[in-house]
């Protein structure tokens, strides 16, 4: 079994990065943690920098769910990252705590075509990639819901709901809730196309499927959190909340309703 104290970070070297982590690298020796060269040697994976850099630490490393992931930023503090790389204090007060003590995080189950399967931590977009409007027929647990004629359509995770789903006009949703949400992106709505034109939260157990119409419009730019997927033609969108839950280090100042406050009040 990986040694639960092997950790491996995630990010890209630039002098100013590099040379402030040689002090929390002293500070890891202390509590014996272990550098590894290989993210699959790791049970603790950091990301150095913002939400972005956390979303590919997880990405790259496949949504591992035998590791902590923990964010440290560069920047200003964000919602995945609860450490400051000027913060050291901070981080030996992480170091030093028992890294069992897990928040748990929802992902999405996103299946393209029945046959690739990907996971997002914020969301799955999708979006017309030409000015012409672009029509999904939305169903949900087999059940045909509503056609969408708009930019497009974003299913968000809870901690997801606070960057683009926000922005949407979606709700913010506390991530013990293990349920994903639906916000249109400029549907148009007139006597011949309507849409519930509210965001939509769905609990864990249900599947909506994004059928897109073959109208000319079919080659859609499909978003897995802040990574464009290569599939230019594709048909049917199915996603659920997965089973899979992405693991991070639960700081007792620094629960969701902590980052909420911080962040936008
Ligand atoms: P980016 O375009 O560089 O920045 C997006 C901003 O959202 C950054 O300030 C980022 O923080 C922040 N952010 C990311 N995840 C967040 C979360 N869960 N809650 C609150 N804020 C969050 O892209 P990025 O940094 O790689 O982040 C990718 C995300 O950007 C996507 O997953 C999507 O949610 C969001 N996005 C938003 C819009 C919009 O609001 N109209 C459009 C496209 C994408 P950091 O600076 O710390 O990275
Ligand atoms: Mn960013």
């Amino acid at each position: 079994m990986t040694n639960q104290k092997n950790a491996y970070l995630f990010y890209k070297h630039s002098d100013d990065i590099d040379s402030k982590l040689e002090e929390v690298k002293k500070l890891g020796r202390k509590y014996d943690f272990k550098l590894v060269d290989h993210p699959s040697e790791a049970s603790i994976i950091a990301s150095i920098g913002g939400d972005g850099a956390f979303l590919q630490a997880v990405r790259k490393t496949h949504f591992r769910e035998d590791c902590l992931y923990i964010g440290v930023n560069d920047d200003s503090v964000g919602f995945y990252t609860d450490f400051h790389l000027d913060n050291l204090e901070r981080i030996e007060l992480g170091m030093q705590s028992e890294l069992i003590e897990v928040l748990r995080y929802p992902t999405l189950e996103v299946t393209i075509d029945g046959m690739k399967s990907f996971h997002c931590l914020n969301e799955f977009s999708i979006r017309s990639n030409i000015i012409k409007t672009f029509v999904i027929d939305v169903h949900i647990d087999g059940l045909y819901f509503e056609t969408f004629r708009g930019d497009g359509l974003v299913v968000s995770t809870p901690t997801g709901s606070t960057a683009y789903n926000k922005s949407l006009g979606g709700a913010v949703v506390d991530p013990k809730l293990k349920a994903m949400q639906l916000t249109e992106i400029a549907s148009v709505n007139n006597s011949q196309y309507r849409t519930l034109g509210a965001p939509l939260l769905l609990s864990k157990g249900r599947e909506l499927v994004l059928k897109i119409v073959q109208d000319g419009n079919d080659h859609p730019i499909i978003g897995l959190d802040n990574e464009a997927m290569s599939i230019r033609h594709s048909h049917e969108v199915r996603i659920k909340v997965s089973d899979k839950e992405i693991k991070t280090l639960r700081m007792k100042d620094n629960l969701f309703l902590h980052k909420v406050k911080r962040s936008f009040l």
